[in-house]
């Protein structure tokens, strides 16, 4: 059978091959501890389910949702970025419930993309939103995310021309792989940038509340001027670890909010309004259970940083997200060092390269695995030393 060129171009999704590996091993029998996936481990929080389930007796959530989701939904994400953020949206124009944030990052790409049209995309980057640009016919201007420029890119080195050609930048704070933050003076220069050159700006955002040491990072839509040319992608997802109920939120700049519903509503028809309660009681609810959350994970980062540092590979401290980036030793390549840990130490992590060519030679760990996993993997590292590097693979 012949497909369309967006299928036959499309790299496998790195998470998929993973899972795939992972599901042989155990199928071998082998004890596999995967630090490999970001989703959360612990359950979501009890007065969530119970609403979940109130709300799923009730027979008008039988029905077909609206595309734009329940007004109840809209003003209490508006409510929530009020108080998070101090940032105020109109529930009715600003605020889209999302069926998780990556249908919203795919279908966004649609909004702006033409064929032959240059979008902005971090690398190493979250694959969808390179995906999404390519399914829209458009292509991808790298923009290198490196560790002396704190993983943040850096637009003075777009050329002037791509800059004013391109239809969209992408960016992520706190990012997905390198754990990296972004203040508000970076943010300040986005802005600035998306003005000077008229790039709208897709920031997403759904690790804000997984966060340590007492941090707490900023929406990119605090900073001054951003809701003319920007929205921002949130998800409930990573925060009330409700990835399995699949909801998230757009907001921000009203026509941008309007395309993307547009787009969806010839697509999709809504989210189930169970859920849709659910995220209600999620963000209107108690919030103990954030802090909760991020102590263990905080307390699995040094854990899993510790451990890295005892074998050699440099790693920064992530003050956010879920992951910990470690750089490997010279010589490593990352897919070569996953391959040989996953048959050596039966540990799965996720090679840097998966997320774009400035990720080669860093690796990525999930802090999402129970406590007793992690302490097993902790404890085959401990007694393991990293080989040299293939010959010629340097
Ligand atoms: C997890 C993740 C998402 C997807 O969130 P969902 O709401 O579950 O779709 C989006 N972007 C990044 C960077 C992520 O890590």
């Amino acid at each position: 059978m012949r497909f369309a060129r967006r299928i036959e171009q499309l790299p496998p999704y790195l998470f998929v091959e993973i899972s795939r590996k992972i599901a042989q091993k155990r199928a071998e029998g082998v004890d596999v501890v995967t630090f490999a996936i970001g989703d959360p481990d612990m359950p979501t929080p009890s007065h969530i389910l119970d609403r979940l389930h109130r709300a799923s007796q009730d027979p008008p959530n039988h029905r077909y949702p609206e595309s734009d989701g329940l007004p109840e939904l809209r003003r209490a994400v508006a409510r929530w970025y009020d108080s998070r953020f101090g940032v105020s949206l109109d529930p009715d124009t600003e605020v889209l419930p999302l069926i998780g944030a990556k249908e919203g990052i795919g279908h966004a790409a649609l909004c702006y993309i033409d064929p032959g049209d240059i979008a902005l995309v971090p690398d190493p980057g979250y694959p969808v939103y390179s995906v999404g640009t390519m399914f829209a016919g458009g292509e991808c201007h790298w923009m290198p995310l490196l560790e002396e420029n704190d993983w943040l890119p850096d637009l003075d080195a777009i050329p002037a021309d791509v800059a004013d050609k391109a239809k969209a930048i992408w960016i992520n704070y706190p990012n997905n792989p390198t754990g990296a933050v972004a203040e508000e003076a970076f943010f300040e220069k986005v802005v600035e940038f998306s003005k000077r050159h008229e790039v709208p700006v897709l920031h997403d955002a759904p690790y804000t509340e997984v966060a340590f040491d007492g941090y707490r990072p900023s929406s990119f839509l605090e900073v001054p001027g951003a809701k003319d040319v920007a929205i921002e992608f949130h998800s409930l997802s990573k925060s009330y670890n409700m990835t399995g109920w699949r909801i998230g939120m757009a907001v921000g700049n009203a026509e941008m909010i309007n395309a993307l519903m547009r787009v969806k509503s010839n697509l999709d028809s809504g989210i189930p309004q169970a859920i849709q309660y659910a995220a209600i009681e999620a963000l209107d609810g108690p919030q103990d259970c954030i802090d909760e959350h991020n102590a263990v994970y905080q307390s699995r980062r040094d854990r899993v940083v510790a451990a890295l540092r005892e074998l050699g590979l440099e790693v920064v401290v992530p003050r956010a997200s879920l992951y910990v980036w470690a750089k490997l030793p010279p010589g490593w390549k990352s897919g070569a060092f996953c391959a040989m840990l996953i048959e050596e130490q039966a540990i799965v992590v996720t090679p840097g390269a998966g997320y774009g060519r400035y990720g080669e030679g860093y690796i990525r760990l999930s802090l999402t695995l129970p406590d007793a996993q992690l302490e097993k993997g902790i404890q085959r590292l401990s007694s393991w030393r990293i080989p040299e590097p293939p010959a010629g693979e340097a």
